[in-house]
């Protein structure tokens, strides 16, 4: 198996890890075919994400994944991150070997996740699936 540069780097000095205080939505998703497990919290300002942090375990492409999610999703609205896609996360990694593809999936899992916990905080589970 042959990571991209990129999966190394996020692997090796993930980004935006840890646990925010007081979050305003948490996604914790599982992923049984290699065990991960990713768990998100994301802060909203003014209908953006303006700030998200994991923590995860599992495999080198679950924490890449992960780590370059927050990167993807600091600066979204809210509507735009539930458009971030498995697709999205791999080709910011360069690439996942294709029996890897399902740890970017957690990764947008766990996005959704997030998002709809936030909504329901807020009152406003009705606009998910615009
Ligand atoms: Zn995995």
């Amino acid at each position: 198996m042959k990571y991209s540069d990129l999966v190394r780097d996020h692997f090796g000095s993930p980004r935006n890890l840890g646990e925010l205080a007081d979050p305003d939505g948490i996604g914790d998703v599982e992923n049984p075919v290699c065990g991960d497990r990713t768990v998100l919290t994301i802060r909203v300002r003014d209908d953006r994400i303006a700030a998200a942090r994991f923590r995860a375990v599992g495999c080198p492409a679950a924490i890449a994944a992960s780590s370059i999610t927050t990167e993807l999703l600091i600066g979204r609205t809210v509507a735009e991150a539930l458009h971030l896609t498995n697709e999205d996360v791999s080709a910011a990694l360069g690439g996942l070997p294709a029996n890897k593809l399902h740890c970017s999936v957690l990764a947008e899992d766990v996005v959704r996740a997030a998002v709809e916990d936030y909504r329901q905080r807020a009152g406003v589970a009705a606009e998910v699936g615009q």
